[in-house]
């Protein structure tokens, strides 16, 4: 995914296409986790169904390069190599965990969340603001207490409260498209005229430390061309994909905060997520639509019966449902209003930004 750039001084800058969310000015708030060794009734569990819409061309790379012809068929117009996507049964994948880091990192943004899933580079130079480091659980002493992200999507040696199966493309179709080459970002950018190198002001405040946490812009159309990439199959515009979310022991205002990122709390927050591969030059922009929200009636029919009762909810009642998730997701205070309002200005959609074509 790195190149040299051909000439970079020749090339304009582009505006960014990303910016950052500040962290919370309270550090991470750090608490017992519900635990799932029982459904407990104070609590929510379930399952909600989510069917996600391309607005701009995905791709969730499978790793592998194909030659063309066994993608395509013998046609006089296949490419030699294809990066190809993560497939299942011929259908294009999402698989769960891809999805669920989306969901997570924008639901860290928007809570008192640690500062998780960084590289290396930023452990051992120590970037991460002190409180802010990634939670630990010390099992041994019994002292759970994590962030409200880890709370719900897990941590080291700590099982979330929720799963995503994997999202299926409902077409068997693909596209096949070129991906430019992408830059990876710089922390540290060599200065030219001071011959050093220096932390990227961008990223990092006075002391030194990450000022926050990146997201990029969505844009009208993905980029396509230019003189170095690859051909990669990719999902196309319009195609969906459907997938399931399973919850437990949930409170109501941690659904909320689930459905604020998920793009429900229209028409105030209209959220969209960055999925797979190019985010920079505008691919992987998805939506989102809750389909159905299933609650069991009763926890003991779930095993004692081959059809439990299950409380499905569509239409105005998954519309009342959703409502009272995200009132208590604002009103207990989980959602921080500043960093909500600053992740709803860069993952908005519809957008009439567009992506940068040359240097950033
Ligand atoms: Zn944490």
């Amino acid at each position: 995914m790195t190149r040299t750039p051909s000439n970079p001084s020749q090339q304009a800058i582009s505006p960014k296409p990303y910016k950052l969310v500040a962290l919370p000015s309270q550090p991470p708030n750090r608490q017992r986790p519900a635990g799932q060794e029982r459904f407990r009734q104070d609590r929510l569990s379930g399952k909600i169904s989510l069917r996600l819409t391309v607005q701009t061309n995905t791709v969730v790379a499978s790793g592998a390069i194909a030659l063309g012809i066994d993608i395509l068929g013998l046609n006089k117009n296949s490419p030699d190599l294809i990066k190809t996507a993560v497939r299942r049964d011929r259908r294009l994948i999402i698989p769960g965990s891809s999805f669920k880091g989306v969901v997570r990192s924008a639901y860290e943004a928007i809570t008192q969340s640690c500062l998780c899933k960084v590289t290396p580079e930023t452990k051992r130079q120590n970037w991460v603001p002190d409180k802010y480091q990634e939670c630990q659980i010390n099992q041994a002493k019994n002292r759970i207490e994590i962030c409200p992200a880890c709370q719900v999507f897990g941590a080291m040696n700590w099982q979330g409260l929720i799963r995503f199966t994997d999202a299926i493309c409902e077409t068997t179709k693909f596209r096949v498209k070129f991906i430019p080459s992408l830059y990876q970002p710089q922390p540290e950018p060599y200065n030219k005229i001071t011959k050093q190198k220096h932390l990227n002001s961008e990223y990092f405040g006075n002391h030194g430390k990450v000022r926050g946490r990146k997201f990029y812009y969505h844009a009208l159309q993905a980029i396509e061309g230019g003189n170095r990439g690859i051909e990669t199959q990719q999902a196309g515009n319009q195609y969906t994909f459907t997938t399931d979310l399973y919850f437990m022991n949930l409170s109501a205002a941690e659904l909320g905060t689930l459905l604020i990122v998920l793009g429900q709390d229209t028409p105030k927050h209209p959220i969209a997520l960055k999925v797979g591969s190019g985010k920079p030059i505008g691919m992987g922009t998805m939506t989102v639509d809750v389909t159905a929200i299933e609650q069991p009636t009763n926890m003991c029919d779930r095993y004692l019966s081959f059809q439990p009762e299950t409380n499905q909810l569509t239409g105005e009642k998954l519309e009342n449902f959703k409502r009272n998730a995200i009132k208590k997701a604002h009103e207990t205070k989980l959602v921080q209003p500043e960093q909500l309002q600053q992740l709803t200005e860069i993952l908005k959609y519809p957008t009439n930004r567009q992506a940068p074509e040359g240097m950033y």
